[in-house]
């Protein structure tokens, strides 16, 4: 996640508990990236059967896509994949005992947990994680140009991951917000949107892997209309909604079944039973549907002010 509470941050806590259902968002009909009608929704795409990968920066990200991943996994027994491409080793550690040997290691022992909650494989990489405070972070393309890079080609990663797992479907953040605000959450999502482009692009090179083309890349939107009023909320277009309290297993619907999974970061709890105290505000996830063949994401964008966190 980013630690930053993002959600403390605009007293959303205190109103979450309250809030109806039925405000938590409405049903947006799916539409295509073109915006024609997309006659095969997201849910029914993975009943059909897909291979489902999440992308994401940090160990506990997944909370935001965790019911749409657990309905693929858990519920259809599609196959599940993460790729995660730091440890958080510069966020808290909320463990009473403190983290031993360090932050890393035992949040990788967390995430691997997670993965197998999920019945997911997993990815799990040692990218440089902006250590806080949140003032300090750089922005993301510095990030990618300043350290990650620097520690190896995240790029050829990321499209040589796509090409090993060969996924019908990518959940990712979205690029220029990425749910929080975070820096790190905008950067994977260009890495995995370009990464999608490469991977399906037979003129690429990765190792020996041949190209495969995702079916659908979609953006998770975070909409909440108390962050949108703030300005603390993902763009938009939306393309498709999905009700997370479909059913995942035979006691938990898919949003109390990511709810229970968060429970495994325990260095993260402050952020986590935040998360599980405002349940609400995951029982309606947004969708972008992208063409990422089109769609331009440049990881190494120019240096643009705009650029804040
Ligand atoms: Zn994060």
């Amino acid at each position: 996640m980013d630690r930053r509470g993002f959600l403390k941050a605009t007293g959303v806590a205190g109103f979450a508990a309250a809030v109806p259902p039925f405000l938590t968002g409405c049903a947006t009909p799916p539409v295509r990236p073109d915006g024609s009608v997309e006659t095969v929704p997201v849910d029914d795409l993975m009943k059909q059967g897909v291979r489902t990968m999440w992308i994401a920066p940090h160990p506990d990200d997944e909370c935001f896509p965790g019911s749409l991943l657990a309905r693929s996994r858990i519920h259809y027994g599609n196959p599940l994949h993460f790729l995660i491409l730091t440890h958080g080793d510069g966020g808290q550690c909320c463990k009473p005992e403190g983290c031993h040997p360090d932050l890393a290691t035992v949040r990788g022992q967390e995430m691997a947990r997670v993965a197998e909650t999920y019945k997911a494989t997993l990815r799990h990489d040692r990218y440089w994680n902006a250590p806080l405070p949140v003032e300090s972070f750089p922005l993301r393309h510095e990030i990618f140009k300043d350290r990650w890079s620097k520690q190896g080609d995240v790029q050829g990663l990321v499209t040589a991951e796509i090409r090993r797992f060969k996924p019908d479907i990518i959940f990712t953040f979205h690029p220029d917000w990425g749910a929080t605000g975070h820096p790190e959450h905008m950067l994977t999502s260009r890495l995995a949107t370009t990464g999608a482009r490469l991977a399906a692009d037979p003129g690429v090179e990765a190792g020996d892997l041949p190209a495969h083309r995702t079916t659908r890349l979609y953006y998770m939107v975070q909409q909440y209309w108390l962050l949108k009023a703030a300005g603390r909320a993902d763009p938009g277009p939306v393309t498709e909604t999905w009700d997370a309290h479909a059913p995942c297993t035979d006691e938990l619907n898919c949003r109390d079944f990511m709810c229970q999974a968060t429970r495994h970061h325990e260095t993260q709890n402050d952020d986590m039973s935040m998360v599980r105290r405002m349940r609400k505000i995951f029982g309606v996830l947004r969708l972008r549907q992208v063409d990422y063949l089109t769609e331009v994401q440049d990881p190494a964008e120019p240096q643009d002010p705009s650029h804040v966190i």
